[in-house]
């Protein structure tokens, strides 16, 4: 049953209720804050039914329950998603009118949860809607950081990091649930026992935290549907000790408080730092164990046959950061629910499955022996049985193999003894999947080749998705106005209808309204930025857009080059400024605080921007505009008015993105390599619709295998050279050679990812784009044609391919 839709009058007495109720002010004294969240406590209200309806249900009728096990969830903004999903969003803007109040100062008020780093966070978030959009019944757990991903300030065009408190104006979404507290070991050492004649193992644990859960709404769109979000927030079994205060000694007394919440403190702002590693793992294995027990605890029912646990539940590891999990399951079946070890392994193999995100070698995650072994002793023993036994699998299948057994232990010997997360996960998983075809098919023939060749079967592949809720539907309302006057409302969940806008990108009429909508979003994207940042953007001006995380791979340095090649033609005069086409470069991307490069690579950018913007002769032609803190919310202000899509890591080094999904699902047109999903977009939209250039993955190899001198390349392109020279000399850095001397010698001496190798062909490519610009009306078709083709791209599309390939799990009736 779906609660009928609620009326003008009726929204607004609830609202005029929840301020004076709950927040306690009237409407007169109020401000927007205030205002905020009683507008989202009644948007809350009306989910209410339905949740508990859902909850209900899914007691009732014990269907398979995906439980979605992420670090990591990148939601965005919550008030106009669920507006949407409870197709409130007139009746909520018209009772706010009645009450004097503007819902854009509403959305201005929010402060999004960034409990995510990016691509990998966001998708969680994708997902969960999807999943809650098609009635599948579904978890999502993952860990309520009281500190999401820092908020990215510049101060002289350098990163500066600042805390994300996001909770600190309060936090409308979320319910806590103290009686429902998990409580999570750590420490300590095993023991074994005679029980009966067996002899059991078990654990006698150092210390312990309380794992509090706060449940987030997952509405699914207009079907009445909605799914949890389960986040564990860390706190002290005994918060405080009376008998220290009462002594006197007021900061011990809490000191145990304190450091049990450290666990949920902050979100790790991506690994390329080895401090804090051990509060990492912590955090891994207590979001876990807090949600498998709480699976097994509270969601099943008493007494039920864990035999049967498989046809329950799939708990599905988003990257490597869940993967103690495995170790966790078989203890509590083995250890406390007396199960034998062999039982228990058929049944954990069954409810596993592993999605792997990177293709870098320093990403699979590993965790010493040591630490794992200080921190949790049992599990590591049960990883070592596990290792043992697959070792002898390895053995039967292949003989004795030293070479191949060293290669494919779960245990890493150098440098140091270690656990390898992705081979216990492999092992572990009833399936493993990567992100795109490529990355699947290069996680089978190299990455992962050994378990491939044993297990053929367990791997397969999940392209990525995003979802037109969020991504078209809220971020482009023009747009999906224009679409569904063309085609029905049916697309919003039936992305393939996209379909029908190819007949529609051969009629003049429809073109002009298409550009028409592009216009309007720029002028949108100027007036957000403008305010923002105090910058606007041109009309007439390409809008070139790269917006993803800074790093090396990504090749941000690559979209530098080309930028300062066009600012060196002009200052140089071998190009007239007004021969060249206009264009505003956007760059977004934070980069993790201990990674050195990345940040000066922001720099250099914000230095190539000052000089370039500012630079007369270059008559306004090229402008370079970095607004700070790239989020959800400013993704879905800049990608509905961009016209190209910058994705130019180096083939095999992108597992899929994502980013490149929402820009051609938004009309902009690719400038990108053979990489990642970039792959499938290009088959699908056409050669005629992508601009194409750089190495192939297995000209990537070859050319690494021959030995990659980036030398050569300076030497033998006089372009290319001067353009590096500028950056050299001092030009953007005040006369300063020593600056941005790290960044021009790193691409000379040691890049891996092969930049001057593909500058030539980018340039090309580059001048490509021009001209292709330089025909409106041509490229508008174009991109309505990638719009059209990439249906494909709809998060609902890869939760099809995971209920069908992995999960075997069915929506609820
Ligand atoms: C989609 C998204 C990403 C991922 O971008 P890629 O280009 O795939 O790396 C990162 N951050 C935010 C805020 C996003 O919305």
């Amino acid at each position: 049953m779906i609660s009928p839709p609620a009326s003008v009058d009726g929204f607004v007495k609830q609202f005029l209720a929840n301020l004076n109720f709950d927040q306690g002010v009237s409407l007169s004294a109020s401000d927007a804050n205030d205002q905020y969240l009683a507008l989202a406590g009644t948007v809350r209200d009306y989910l209410m039914a339905r949740w508990l309806e859902d909850q209900t249900r899914q007691r009732e009728q014990q269907a398979k329950t995906v439980c979605y096990l992420s670090a990591e969830y990148l939601l965005g903004k919550q008030l106009d998603n669920n507006l949407l999903a409870a197709r409130l969003g007139e009746i909520a803007t018209d009772a706010l009118e009645q009450c004097g109040i503007s819902m854009d100062d509403m959305r201005e008020v929010e402060v999004e949860p960034g409990l995510g780093n990016g691509g990998l966070g966001r998708l969680a978030a994708c997902f969960i809607d999807s999943l809650a959009t098609m009635s599948v019944p579904t978890i999502g757990y993952g860990i309520r950081y009281e500190y999401g991903i820092f908020r990215q300030t510049f101060v002289d065009g350098q990163q500066v990091e600042q805390p994300d408190a996001w909770l600190r104006m309060g936090s409308p979404w979320e319910f806590p649930h103290p009686e429902a507290a998990q409580t999570i070991s750590f420490g300590g050492r095993t023991e074994t026992y005679d029980d009966e004649g067996v002899t059991r193992t078990r654990w006698i644990p150092d210390w312990n935290v309380l794992a509090v859960p706060y449940n987030m709404m997952v509405p699914g769109y207009h079907n009445g549907r909605v799914n949890t979000l389960r986040l564990w927030r860390a706190a002290a079994t005994n918060a405080f000790d009376l008998r220290i205060f009462n002594s006197g000694d007021y900061e011990e007394s809490v000191r145990a408080q304190t450091f049990a919440e450290n666990i949920s403190k902050v979100l790790y702002p991506e690994d390329s730092t080895p401090q804090g590693k051990e509060l990492r793992l912590q955090q891994q294995y207590f979001f876990v164990a807090a949600s498998i027990n709480d699976f097994l605890d509270r969601v099943l029912p008493e007494g039920f046959d864990l035999e049967k646990l498989p046809d329950r539940v799939i708990f599905q590891l988003n990257d490597t950061h869940p993967v103690i999990g495995v170790p966790e399951l078989m203890r509590v079946l083995v250890d406390e629910r007396g199960m034998e070890w062999e039982d228990a392994w058929a049944i954990t193999q069954k409810c596993f499955a592993y999605t792997c995100h990177t293709l870098l070698p320093e990403a699979l995650e590993v965790w010493s022996v040591d630490l794992l072994g200080r921190l949790l002793p049992r599990h590591l023993e049960i990883i070592y049985r596990i290792n043992d036994d697959f070792l002898e699998e390895v053995r039967e299948k292949f003989g004795d193999d030293m070479m191949r057994i060293r290669n494919m232990s779960i245990i890493g010997e150098h440098p140091y003894r270690s656990v390898r997360m992705a081979y216990l996960a492999t092992v572990a998983g009833a399936k493993v999947n990567g992100v795109a075809e490529l990355h699947s098919q290069l996680l089978r023939d190299k990455v992962l080749h050994e378990f491939a060749e044993m297990y053929p079967d367990k791997f397969t592949n999940v392209t990525n998705g995003v979802t037109p809720r969020r991504f078209i539907r809220l971020a482009n309302p023009s747009l999906a106005s224009l679409i569904t006057e063309a085609l029905g409302a049916g697309w919003t969940v039936d992305l393939e209808r996209l379909r029908g806008l190819e007949a529609l990108a051969e009629d003049p009429e429809f073109r002009e309204r298409f550009a028409a909508v592009k216009a309007g979003n720029k002028r949108r994207l100027s007036d957000v930025l403008e305010r923002r940042d105090g910058v606007t953007i041109d009309d007439n001006h390409l809008l070139d857009v790269m917006v993803k995380r800074l790093h090396e791979y990504k090749r941000q340095t690559l979209k530098v080059l080309h930028i300062v090649t066009e600012y060196e033609s002009i200052i140089s005069g071998k190009v007239a400024a007004a021969d060249i086409q206009p264009r505003t470069f956007i760059f977004g991307a934070k980069a993790a605080p201990g990674y050195a490069m990345a940040k000066r690579i922001i720099h250099l950018i914000n230095s190539v921007a000052s000089v370039v913007n500012n630079d007369p002769r270059v008559e306004g032609r090229l402008k370079v505009v970095f607004p700070p803190n790239y989020n959800v919310t400013l993704a879905e202000s800049i990608i509905p008015a961009a016209d190209l899509s910058e994705q130019i890591s180096l083939a095999g080094k992108e597992a899929s993105g994502t980013g490149n999904m929402k820009l051609a699902l938004n009309g902009a047109l690719t400038i990108g390599t053979d990489d990642g999903a970039n792959v499938e977009i290009r088959q699908l939209v056409g050669d005629d619709n992508f601009f194409l250039f750089g190495m192939s993955e297995p000209e990537v190899e070859a050319l690494w295998a021959k030995g990659y001198k980036p030398a050569d390349f300076y030497q033998a392109d006089p372009q290319l050279r001067a353009a590096m020279d500028l950056i050299a000399s001092g030009a953007f850095s005040g006369g300063d050679r020593t600056v941005f001397e790290p960044v021009v010698s790193n691409l000379l001496y040691d890049d891996r990812f092969m930049v001057l190798a593909d500058y030539a062909s980018y340039i090309e490519a580059q001048k490509r784009v021009d001209l292709a610009y330089a025909d409106q009306d041509a490229w508008t078709r174009s991109a309505i044609l990638n719009i059209a083709r990439s249906g494909f791209f709809s998060s609902d599309r890869s939760m099809r391919d995971y209920l069908d390939r992995i999960w075997h799990a069915r929506p609820l009736l």
